[in-house]
């Protein structure tokens, strides 16, 4: 039989690049551009990563105009197309999206409508066709209307306590 002596199953998009994901922290200053989470274990950041807006296999660039240090959570909800961002940059989230816990819509609907963090002054924003891009091709629109209730828990008016939902 014979291994591959090609990447393990622990490789990851970042070695591709590894300096991608520094410059993108970097220029965020260790913060997620859709939550502000930032962490340190040790003095080291923690739980942030450095995401494509277009994605590489699809000719993504490793630079800053196609990055965004996003939490890990938030980078992997962003993938999947449940997050996204609009072209006046603040934080979209698929109508198709449902909470099923306190924690998810925290998560989650909190983002709906926040501006994405800026990088620090001197480095470029996303470019608009990559986050257009990311629209049309990743993300599971159509998005919720900001505001609009919260369709996924119950109707407007419900006399349902929250805790009654649990
Ligand atoms: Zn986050």
């Amino acid at each position: 039989m014979g291994l591959s002596l090609g990447p393990g199953p622990g490789a990851t998009v970042q070695d591709r690049d590894p300096g991608f994901r520094a410059l993108v922290l970097s220029a965020y200053e260790y913060r997620c551009a859709f939550c502000g989470y930032e962490g340190l274990i040790d003095g080291t950041p923690v739980g942030l990563e450095a995401a494509h807006v277009r994605w590489w296999a699809f000719d993504g660039p490793d630079d800053l105009a196609n990055g965004l240090c996003l939490c890990s959570m938030h980078h992997l909800l962003f993938d999947k197309g449940v997050l996204g961002a609009s072209p006046d940059r603040t934080v979209t989230v698929s109508s198709r999206f449902a909470a099923r816990s306190p924690a998810a819509e925290r998560a989650v609907f909190s983002l709906e409508g926040a501006p994405v963090l800026r990088p620090r002054r001197g480095c470029p924003t996303v470019a608009d066709d990559h986050l257009e891009w990311h629209t049309r091709q990743v993300f599971r629109g159509p998005a919720r209307e900001v505001g609009g209730g919260d369709r996924a828990t119950g109707t407007p008016g419900s006399e349902r306590s929250p805790e009654e939902l649990w």
